[in-house]
């Protein structure tokens, strides 16, 4: 048994034979030509031809992985229509003099090339997408048969790397898992393996074409793939993959039910998302809205600042896509650990304590109302709440409505529709849990961030690798704190959820509900078996949780 390790993209387990794919390579010959104007005829009618069949994958993308997922055939799309890109392909043809095949070739490297050398990930992983559409033209230019990735038997299949037509080319009821050389976790491959729901390794460096028709394992919950497995371990690992289906099969049964306990106690069970392209894994698991909508990693994702137009867009498309469900968008949480260049933000002795959040966005009045305008027009299309983060004192909260009433005059003026709303604050300093009884006469709910709570109330950075040994997540100091927090929201009659990683902690579900916790906001996966367990639990005649227990 040979075992061989890569980054896992997905906790999942495939069982079977591997089959190796050998992407075609061509050989293009640096040939000169008489007639370029013939060789641009080629060129334009192969162009033409490629973005056609980009409107194919799109649709059968969408039918197999969503409206969301299949956007990057779009993308290709839009990349082959690309001005810049087709005239330097066509001044290779008519300047140069040569074949349409070698402009190609030249051109669609040039850039790759130029996309991998990038610092920023994501553009990086673009440098794939322009060989994969490079590649289309080049098939069709020379005729040839882009051919069967996998065969015809259910397999693993084993690559250097995948292009995404090539992943979407897949028939997934034959496919057991993908492993690649190469690859990274923002490759809009492993985007599309993981809405597949398909294990898959991806940097696995050991991949060896002597591997091919070898039974395997791929472990996506180690990361690693065991080739010629011990027969004890071959079973026992196809009981836990038979347990793994069952256990989907078991939590799909949940779907359309709510979190609520034997006794009757009803808790919301959301998600946590980054942005429009988290809809799919929100609908999937069921999630009863969105709890926390960090908006920051719309600016993250862009080289300016996002402009409202393009922010009211996302921001439209997940309160419309999930209404009537309530959605929580937080305004930006940038700085600390989350910066962008253009913001030109000072470096900082303490960031995680300095000019972050909230206090940029006081501070810089019209980059806050900019967001504010997109979200306010955005909360015509559905159920949403605004919530503002890291506040520590309630002048801030006060400002931060007076801004947002602001921008409400403002849009009204301009014939805007504007929907109801809440307006709620995560509580995440121990200052807000000390005055918040004084904020709660403030907003309409509070969401409580256990990340950043417990990084201030502990003073252990949440960065820092070397604390771990001093981070207890369960420490009394946080559960008290969450515990008065949500005591001082329930005085004042608005409800408090949590949408820190804690929430997901199944060992303290119980410990949640007894402390009358409304809303639990949690990564999608972790939805379905939180409400499993929510409903596995009989409070009755349980206590209310109480400080000294802990
Ligand atoms: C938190 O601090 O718990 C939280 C949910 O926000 P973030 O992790 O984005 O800081
Ligand atoms: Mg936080």
């Amino acid at each position: 048994m040979k075992i061989a390790a890569g980054k896992s993209i997905l906790d999942r387990i495939g069982i079977g034979k591997i089959r190796i794919y050998k992407a075609p390579s061509y050989e293009i010959s640096d040939r000169t030509v008489k007639d370029p104007e013939a060789e641009l005829k080629r060129f334009d009618a192969a162009l033409q031809k490629a973005i056609g069949q980009q409107d194919i994958l799109y649709e059968k993308a969408k039918a197999e992985v969503g409206e969301e997922n299949a956007e990057i055939f779009e993308a290709h799309r839009m990349m082959l229509e690309d001005e810049d890109l087709q005239g330097v392909t066509r001044e290779i043809i008519r300047e140069k003099k040569k074949s349409a095949e070698f402009a190609v070739k030249t051109a669609f490297d040039t850039y790759a090339q130029f996309f991998a050398e990038l610092e920023d990930p994501y553009m990086q992983a673009r440098s794939v997408d322009l060989i994969d559409i490079g590649n289309t033209v080049l098939d069709i230019l020379t005729g040839s048969d882009p051919g069967s990735i996998q065969g015809t038997e259910p397999c693993i299949l084993v690559a250097d790397d995948l292009t995404p037509s090539e992943t979407v080319r897949l028939d997934k009821s034959l496919l057991l898992g993908i492993i690649t050389r190469e690859g990274s976790a923002n490759s809009h491959t492993a985007i599309l393996a993981r809405s597949m729901n398909l294990p898959a390794l991806i940097q696995c460096r050991d991949v060896d074409d002597s591997w091919d028709g070898r039974m395997a394992i791929l472990d996506g919950y180690n990361g690693c793939v065991y080739i010629d497995p011990d027969p004890d371990l071959l079973e026992s690992m196809k009981k836990k993959y038979d347990a793994v289906l069952k256990e989907d099969e078991l939590l799909q049964e949940l779907r359309g039910r709510t979190g609520t306990t034997i006794d009757g106690r009803r808790i919301i069970i959301a998600a946590n998302i980054g942005g429009p392209s988290d809809l799919g894994s929100v609908l999937a698991n069921d999630a009863e809205g969105v709890g926390l909508f960090r908006s920051e990693f719309l600016y993250l994702n862009s080289k300016g600042e996002p402009t409202e137009e393009q922010q009211f867009a996302a921001y439209r498309r997940v309160v419309e896509t999930l209404a009537p469900a309530l959605v929580i968008m937080r305004t930006c949480d940038l700085g600390a650990d989350k910066t962008v260049d253009y913001l030109n933000l000072e470096e900082e002795e303490n960031p995680a304590l300095g000019f972050r959040a909230i206090r940029i966005c006081l501070t810089r009045k019209d980059f806050f109302k900019k967001q504010l305008r997109a979200m306010l027009r955005a909360s015509a299309y559905g159920s949403m709440g605004i919530m503002f983060p890291m506040i520590t004192s309630r002048w801030e909260v006060i400002e931060a409505k007076k801004i947002l009433e602001e921008c409400k005059e403002e849009l009204r003026r301009e014939g805007h529709r504007i929907g109801n709303f809440q307006t709620g604050i995560m509580v995440e300093t121990p200052a807000a849990v000390f005055v918040a009884d004084d904020l709660a006469e403030e907003v309409d709910f509070f969401s409580i961030g256990t990340n950043d709570l417990l990084q201030y109330t502990c003073a252990i950075d949440r960065q820092n690798e070397k604390l771990e040994r001093f981070t207890d997540m369960h420490h009394p100091a946080v559960l008290r704190a969450i515990k008065m927090t949500v005591d001082a929201g329930h005085r004042h009659g608005i409800w408090v959820g949590i949408c820190g990683e804690l929430g997901a902690d199944p060992a303290l579900t119980e410990t949640f509900l007894r402390m009358g916790v409304d809303e639990l906001s949690v990564n999608a996966g972790s939805v379905l078996p939180l409400r499993r367990l929510v409903r596995s639990l009989d409070l009755s005649g349980a206590p209310e949780w109480s400080p000294e227990e802990v």
